[in-house]
């Protein structure tokens, strides 16, 4: 296979990613498996905040932003909290 000696001038556009949070506060029992497992340390819990069953549910905590990886999502027991994926489109030049 032929292969370029050419290096491209300017990278591809490459689409960002923005990832929103999405919390059932209802549904949460608080029982911090998300808080645990999330790698960027983004989850925890509020002690003036509770639901209707009186437990702590999830909060975000962090200025930092979301990577998706959606560890939270996959763990959590109840379906409580959700990645929203949203494509961020470069501004042309
Ligand atoms: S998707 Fe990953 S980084 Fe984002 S809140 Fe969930 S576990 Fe943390
Ligand atoms: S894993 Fe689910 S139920 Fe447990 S604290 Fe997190 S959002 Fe709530």
């Amino acid at each position: 296979m032929l292969e370029s000696k050419r290096n491209p001038i300017l990278k591809p556009p490459q689409p960002q990613k923005k990832y929103d949070v999405i919390f059932d506060n209802e549904k949460c029992d608080g029982c911090q498996l998300c808080i645990v497992f999330c790698p960027k340390e983004l989850l925890g819990t509020d002690p003036d905040k509770f639901n209707n069953r009186m437990l702590h549910y999830v909060v975000f905590i962090s200025d930092e932003a979301c990577v998706g990886c959606r560890m939270c999502e996959r763990l959590c027991p109840t379906a409580s909290i959700f990645i929203k994926e949203t494509e961020i489109e470069e501004e042309g030049d």
